[in-house]
């Protein structure tokens, strides 16, 4: 997912500002081995891949991504793949991305939740999302069950919707079975904003946004939800004063 990271002091990690010095990668299928010739190994470090970012209105976020065999997720071309999904996560950055995301139809996310991405949210904040930092790893060809209602809500935000975000309500315990990036099987319990994650990713994998499942009277820029949570804490000052 791409919630916010920026902007998550508020909302959470699904969105995030734009990067810098993107690849010239067009979002088309294939095109992201193009960088990987142009020097994704140097003698002297690697250099970072990174991918557009496909925006709400291209199709490949509306289609079902097609799943992997074992020997895909092994190839070459596929270890790149999700290098480069890393690559862009972090520098957006997010807390997650689908391969559709970078115009890939293919069952693949990655998801990283670093410590670093808490500092601006208060201890209380951290409490009642229960977000807590969760490694870099990859997921593939994921099956979600839920394990509580979806009812806990939170905004919201996406890499491929920016600027935006909306209280959307998750699950907040879930159960992924999927593959990892050798091919093995694994199994997520997940609780908190770390099965948020998981929901908003699989969503994209199944053509589903955010914005599909959101309480559309929440929407807004997050610039102007900055500003009404700050009006909000000033009032809140006024009354303890
Ligand atoms: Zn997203």
């Amino acid at each position: 997912m791409c919630v916010t990271v920026r902007c998550s002091n508020r909302s959470g990690p699904l969105s995030g500002s734009r990067g810098r010095n993107r690849s010239a990668y067009t979002g088309n299928a294939g095109d992201w081995q193009k960088p990987a010739r142009r020097g994704f190994e140097t003698r002297e470090r690697v250099v970072p891949v990174i991918l557009k970012i496909c925006e709400v209105g291209n199709p490949v976020l509306r289609k079902v991504a097609r799943s992997l065999s074992s020997d895909e997720i092994r190839s070459k071309d596929t270890q790149s793949l999700i290098g480069y999904m890393r690559d862009t996560m972090r520098d957006a950055p997010g807390v997650g991305l689908a391969a559709p995301q970078i115009g890939e139809s293919l069952q693949i996310a990655v998801i990283e939740d670093k410590a670093e991405y808490h500092k601006t949210l208060t201890p209380e904040q951290l409490h009642e999302r229960q977000r807590v930092p969760v490694d870099f790893h990859v997921i593939i060809n994921p099956q979600i069950e839920l394990f509580a209602p979806a009812d806990l809500s939170f905004y919201e935000g996406c890499l491929s919707i920016p600027r935006l975000m909306a209280m959307v309500a998750r699950s907040p315990s879930v159960r992924v079975a999927c593959l990892d990036e050798h091919g093995e099987q694994r199994v997520i319990e997940a609780t908190g904003w770390y099965a948020r994650i998981l929901q908003h990713e699989i969503d994209h994998l199944q053509g589903r946004l955010y914005t599909d499942v959101m309480q559309p009277e929440t929407l807004t820029t997050i610039e102007n939800h900055q500003k009404q949570t700050s009006v909000s804490n000033q009032s809140s000052q006024q009354k303890e004063l």
